[in-house]
């Protein structure tokens, strides 16, 4: 697991102690402006091989349309992940729109 976390000044919603995953608060996680500027539904997150955790929109994986943030900012903008907490290494949470069920699979990288 890499060890990468940001410096984050805002007040998050949840405490340390009720912090569901299991890496710290303030871990850097890779989300998508979609998602912390434009407001879109969180519809993927995923825990990569090294226990990397993406949180996406599920529109693009564009490079430039990504954004590194903390984990804690992520959470508070979609409480929906923290369900996610003890997804196994190489696995994510899908799903087709904002109304329907999570699907649990293994990580595909070359579906879109
Ligand atoms: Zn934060």
């Amino acid at each position: 697991m890499s060890d990468r976390t940001v410096d984050c000044q805002q007040q998050h919603s949840i405490d340390e102690s009720d912090w569901p995953f299991n890496v710290p608060l303030n871990t850097g996680v890779v989300t998508t402006k979609n998602i912390m500027e434009r407001n879109y539904p969180v519809m993927e997150v995923l825990r990569d091989e090294e226990g990397d955790w993406l949180v996406l929109c599920g529109k693009t994986r564009e490079t430039s349309e990504g954004m590194l943030v903390c984990f804690g900012c992520a959470y508070d903008k979609n409480p929906v992940i923290g369900q996610f907490a003890d997804l196994d290494l190489g696995y994510e949470a899908c799903r087709k729109s904002d109304e329907s069920d999570w699907v649990i699979s293994k990580i595909t990288w070359d579906h879109d």
